[in-house]
């Protein structure tokens, strides 16, 4: 990771003082994660309590990017959402939420799910990617401008009462292609609980922290899958396509 670390203030020692010491961020951890710059799209069930971790541990600048509006569904899991925004953009209503949380971290929304071009773009002006999106295209989009831009990519994924999360790092690991060559068919509007939507966001996050912070061991080229309707939690680690037509073209470290 590139990022600089940047020096803490007073105010903001005190607010991180119970995620600063033995076995959780080193001084230097929080101010490189000062120094860094997250995007996470969407902020839906899973997306929204990953920004908020983002933005309570402080990492200094969070993007979001989500279009639409809110409907009635959605409040059943989307923790940035309220009964008054109901029909209201999601986009700048959640941004406002989010500052509300931390004065310390720039927040910045994008009321729009990127296009290529885009997302290649604000993959270059970040240092990480969670990707949050209920569609396979939206995420292969923005694993693609994740390679492209050599930045790690967080993707999460959820169904029912179960989800995934997996932690690709480009010329180092896996890509997402590399595990969906074939882009699988899309449910609409697919069943899920808010419970699995949260925790899988949250981890998304906590892998997101600990990446930037430089703490602890990342999932690299790992899915954990939590099936909270069967009670069971199990990790794979990914193999690489050496024929991927996203990645295939990298070489990889060793
Ligand atoms: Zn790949």
């Amino acid at each position: 990771m590139s990022q600089t670390p940047l020096p803490l203030t007073a105010d903001e020692r005190q607010r991180y003082a119970r995620q600063i010491g033995p076995g959780v961020l080193s001084v230097r951890g929080q101010q490189l994660l000062k120094g860094s710059t997250a995007l996470v799209t969407r902020v839906g069930g899973m997306g929204g309590p990953a920004a908020q971790m983002l933005t309570m541990a402080g990492v200094g600048r969070v993007i979001i990017a989500h279009g639409g509006d809110l409907i009635s569904p959605d409040l059943n899991r989307q923790v940035l959402a309220s009964e008054a925004g109901l029909d209201q953009p999601r986009a700048p209503a959640f941004a406002e939420r989010l500052r509300s949380v931390n004065r310390f971290v720039e927040i910045e929304a994008i009321d729009y799910e990127p296009d290529d071009d885009q997302a290649l773009e604000l993959a270059r002006r970040c240092d990480i990617i969670l990707a949050c999106p209920p569609t396979f295209e939206e995420r292969l989009r923005l694993n693609r401008a994740a390679v492209q831009a050599a930045v790690p990519l967080i993707d999460a994924a959820q169904w029912g009462m179960s989800g995934t999360l997996a932690v690709y790092r480009p010329g180092h690991t896996a890509c997402l292609q590399c595990v969906y060559p074939e882009t699988p068919p899309f449910e609409e509007l697919f069943p899920v609980v808010g419970g699995i939507s949260s925790a899988i966001g949250s981890l998304a996050a906590l892998e997101a922290i600990k990446i930037l912070s430089d703490t602890g061991k990342p999932l690299w080229g790992k899915m954990l899958t939590y099936d909270a309707y069967q009670g069971h939690v199990s990790t794979v680690q990914l193999a690489r396509r050496d024929d991927c037509a996203c990645c295939g073209f990298q070489e990889i470290d060793p």
